[in-house]
């Protein structure tokens, strides 16, 4: 998606050789405009699959998601990181190792939100090792739900999780894939 690669160029920061900031436009400032493009991208490739939920993570996974649900007319849940007192009746749990925070949490979406003849497409900011795709795809099975697709946003190609996800059999589309992220400069893969 050229607008989102034009933003990356123009807007991230190479923090190191693993790690791309876009606070000013997704992780922290949200450009609204880019959000809503990125949303019928997402609606685009995946508008024929019958889609009945976006699953995605928070925080930074409920902008682009809220945006493809609205294109493709589907509600969006997000998964939960923290214990939530409204957030108490039979859940479904898994535990996601965060890239950014080096540490493991607990993650929980409401059963009733997730139904087993739900057809979800997954969504996220980033890809990286695939920790937090694996959480929620494994949210997804407990409530017996299948996964049509995963819709990532930012791809860092040179880390695990496209590969595993493409070897285990999922439909993995992303906006803006990076080859390297090395010399502080951003290079994409096409
Ligand atoms: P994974 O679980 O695939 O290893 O990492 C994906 C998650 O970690 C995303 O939800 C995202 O929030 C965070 N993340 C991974 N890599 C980056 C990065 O380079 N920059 C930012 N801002 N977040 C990242």
């Amino acid at each position: 998606m050229e607008a989102l690669k034009k933003k990356i160029i123009e807007e991230g920061i190479v923090l190191s050789d693993q790690v791309l900031k876009v606070d000013a436009f997704l992780n922290h400032q949200i450009d609204p405009l880019l959000m809503q493009q990125i949303g019928q991208a997402f609606a685009k490739l995946f508008r024929d699959q019958g889609i009945t939920k976006i699953v995605t993570i928070e925080a930074s996974g409920i902008a682009p998601a809220v945006m493809a649900g609205l294109e493709l007319g589907v509600p969006v849940i997000f998964a939960r990181k923290y214990q939530s007192l409204t957030l108490t009746d039979n859940l479904l749990i898994s535990k996601v190792f965060s890239f950014t925070k080096q540490s493991e949490s607990t993650i929980a979406v409401s059963a009733k939100h997730l139904l087993a003849n739900d057809r979800v497409l997954l969504i996220d900011d980033f890809l990286a090792n695939g920790r937090a795709a694996h959480g929620l795809i494994d949210l997804i099975k407990q409530a017996g739900a299948t996964i049509v697709g995963i819709g990532v946003v930012i791809e860092k190609s040179f880390q695990k999780g496209r590969q595993e996800l493409d070897e285990q059999g999922y439909w993995v589309e992303s906006l803006a894939r990076i080859q390297s992220l090395e010399n502080g400069t951003v290079r994409f893969l096409d």
